[in-house]
C-alpha cells in the first residue's frame, strides 16, 4: 500500500479511537445518578464501569500504536521493522496499517 494511502488510513483510525475514548470518558464522568438506587443497580453500574475501563484502556493503547506507525512513516521508516530493520511485506501493511514490526518479528 502507499505510505499516503496508509498514512490516511491510520488517521482515520486515530480519529475513531479519539471519538471512542471521548466517548468512554464521558461514560466515566457523567453525573452519578440519584441517592435512592438500590443496592442492585449500583453493584450492576460498577461492573459497567470497569468494563469502559477497560475499552477505554484498550483503545489507548491501541491509539499509542497508530501514533508510533505515524512517527516512524514521518521519519521515512514507516515501511521497515522496528525491531529488526527488515521491509514490513506490502500486504502486512495493509491488513496491520497501524504495525511496525515485520510478521517475522512481531510472532516471537
Ligand atoms: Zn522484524
Amino acid at each position: 500500500m502507499a505510505t499516503q494511502a496508509r498514512k490516511a488510513k491510520l488517521e482515520e483510525l486515530r480519529a475513531d479511537l479519539l471519538a471512542r475514548i471521548d466517548r468512554y470518558q464521558d461514560h466515566q464522568h457523567r453525573a452519578s445518578g440519584a441517592l435512592d438506587k438500590d443496592l442492585e443497580e449500583q453493584a450492576l453500574e460498577t461492573q459497567n464501569d470497569e468494563v469502559v475501563d477497560r475499552l477505554e484502556q484498550e483503545a489507548k493503547e491501541e491509539l499509542a500504536q497508530v501514533d508510533r506507525a505515524l512517527a516512524r512513516i514521518d521519519a521515512q521508516v514507516g515501511d521497515r521493522c522496528e525491531e529488526c530493520g527488515d521491509p514490513i511485506a506490502a500486504e502486512r501493511l495493509a491488513a496491520l496499517p497501524y504495525t511496525t514490526r515485520c510478521k517475522d518479528c512481531a510472532d516471537h
